[in-house]
């Protein structure tokens, strides 16, 4: 299945030292990819677990509050590498209030890193792609509130679901450039977002009760998933929002 290879490519990943991105960095460095991994505080036990696949791994720094790092993000992917070939947006926050409650703070932090930050990197990237003529692969990270209404999320609602509607927009005007556009939009995982929600016992049973599969998902769930989206096996799919969720919106 060489069509899933993905030998010698360059991978930014966002939010690579913990959860769903530390998973989706090392599944791609299993099938071939060096990466870039992006933390803000520190990158955590990425490195060696990426280094431990043969593969090589750079350190960036960035805070994605602002997009004031957006450039040096590639800058410094070309440096480490010389090219890029596929960009993961994963980093994301959540703030929990009733919607009559929720402040304007926790609606602007949550879309700038969720979703303005995903915009303009997805931006800044796909012009290296265009510069390279190699065409090149986004995947962005988004939920099953990009297809439901949830509750107490309002500004994380409105960042995922833009998420799910940028995908498509982007695939559409970047198709022509051989950059292909997708997402994942995982279903519960156990990972440090849903720590609260699993603390809860009645929302835990809840949760639980209703995905087929019958357990939280984990950060290895997405390995499929993101190498299928990163390598030319997908070269035809275009501005789609692949759920991985157990099931969870099949119920
Ligand atoms: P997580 O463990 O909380 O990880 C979130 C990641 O985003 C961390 O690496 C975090 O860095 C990074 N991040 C947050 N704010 C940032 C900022 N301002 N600048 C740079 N990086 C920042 O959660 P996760 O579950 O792995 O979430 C990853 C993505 O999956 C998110 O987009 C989330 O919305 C999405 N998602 C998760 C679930 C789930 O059930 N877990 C379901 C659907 C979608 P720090 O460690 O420095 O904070």
């Amino acid at each position: 299945m060489k069509t899933f290879d993905l030998d010698g490519k360059v991978a930014i990943v966002t939010g690579s030292n913990t959860g769903l991105g530390a998973g989706m960095a090392i599944a791609l460095a299993a099938a071939g990819c060096d990466i870039v991994g992006v933390s803000r505080a520190g990158a955590g036990d990425t490195p060696a677990r990426v280094e431990a696949t043969g593969r090589r791994f750079a350190d960036v720094r960035a805070d994605l509050a602002s997009t004031a790092p957006v450039d040096d993000i590639v800058r410094a992917a070309i440096e480490a590498f010389g090219r890029v070939d596929v960009l993961v947006n994963n980093a994301g926050i959540i703030r929990r209030e009733d919607a009559l409650a929720f402040t304007e703070d926790d609606w602007d932090a949550v879309m700038d890193v969720n979703l303005k930050s995903l915009f303009f990197l997805s931006q800044a990237v796909a012009r290296q792609f265009v510069k390279q003529q190699r065409g090149g692969k986004i995947i962005n990270v988004a939920s099953m509130l990009s297809f439901q209404g949830g509750i107490r999320v309002a500004s994380y609602t409105a960042s995922k679901s833009g998420v799910l509607g940028l995908t498509r927009l982007l695939a559409n005007e970047w198709a022509q450039h051989g950059i292909n556009v997708n997402a994942i939009a995982p279903g519960y995982m156990a990972t440090a977002n849903t720590a609260a929600l699993r603390g809860d016992v009645q929302r835990n049973d809840e949760i639980l009760s209703r995905i087929p599969a019958a357990r939280w998902g984990t950060p290895d769930d997405l390995a499929g998933p993101v190498v299928f989206l990163a390598s030319p096996a997908s070269d035809y799919v275009h501005g789609h929002t692949l759920a991985v969720d157990g099931g969870w919106l099949a119920r």
